[in-house]
């Protein structure tokens, strides 16, 4: 299945090159849509923030990472739609590759649309999305809200003030892979066949 929205993600990569996926497989079906966030130690240090949505994942990069204090207000830079396979990417991109640096499954898991569902997109369109996240490290409600259009539109990604909000809990300390347990570090080392 071509996936018109991937245009973008294609372009910039080079598949013989990187191991990221192609983004060719059809986009599975499931009954929950679901979210990751990978933590990836490009150029500069970021956390992408990434939607399952419309068949692909909807990303954002946090420089500064998710916090659990709701008077934290992490900017959130929209990049690229990314394909459904991207979620269960961890390991190396190639120096010199768009992205270059290695990658970390930092958070994982499903979310939910707070509001009607049928509206989920319309409220993607509008810049005013309210999701409740059930990762492993991020749980509870969640804000983004758009505050800058354009090529690579800006929005806020804030936490809402419920029972999982923490103001003393620096999230980001939990810095190990959910999937593998490896630190980023541990991603990064080559083996000695390399
Ligand atoms: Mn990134």
């Amino acid at each position: 299945m071509k996936n018109i929205k991937l245009k973008s993600y294609k372009k910039k990569r080079d598949f013989y090159i990187t191991p990221e996926p192609k983004g060719q497989k059809s986009p599975k079906a499931s009954s929950k849509l679901r979210f990751v966030i990978q933590k990836h130690a490009a150029s500069h240090l970021h956390y992408d923030f990434r939607l399952e949505m419309d068949g692909v994942l909807k990303s954002w990069a946090i420089p500064k990472g998710p916090s659990l204090n709701h008077e934290d207000k992490r900017l959130a830079i929209q990049t690229e739609d990314h394909p459904l396979e991207y979620q269960y990417f961890e390991g190396i991109i190639p120096a010199g590759q768009y992205g270059g640096g290695t990658v970390l499954i930092w958070d994982k898991g499903t979310y939910e649309h707070i509001g009607d569902e049928s509206s989920l997109l319309k409220d993607y369109h509008k810049g005013h999305l309210v999701i409740e996240l059930k990762g492993k490290k991020l749980k509870g409600g969640f804000v983004l809200q758009r505050i800058k259009n354009g090529d690579k539109p800006q929005w806020l990604f804030i936490k809402i003030k419920d029972k999982y909000e923490n103001k003393k809990c620096d999230i980001l300390k939990k810095d190990k892979s959910v999937v593998t347990g490896k630190t980023l570090r541990e991603i990064g080392l080559k083996d000695s066949h390399d």
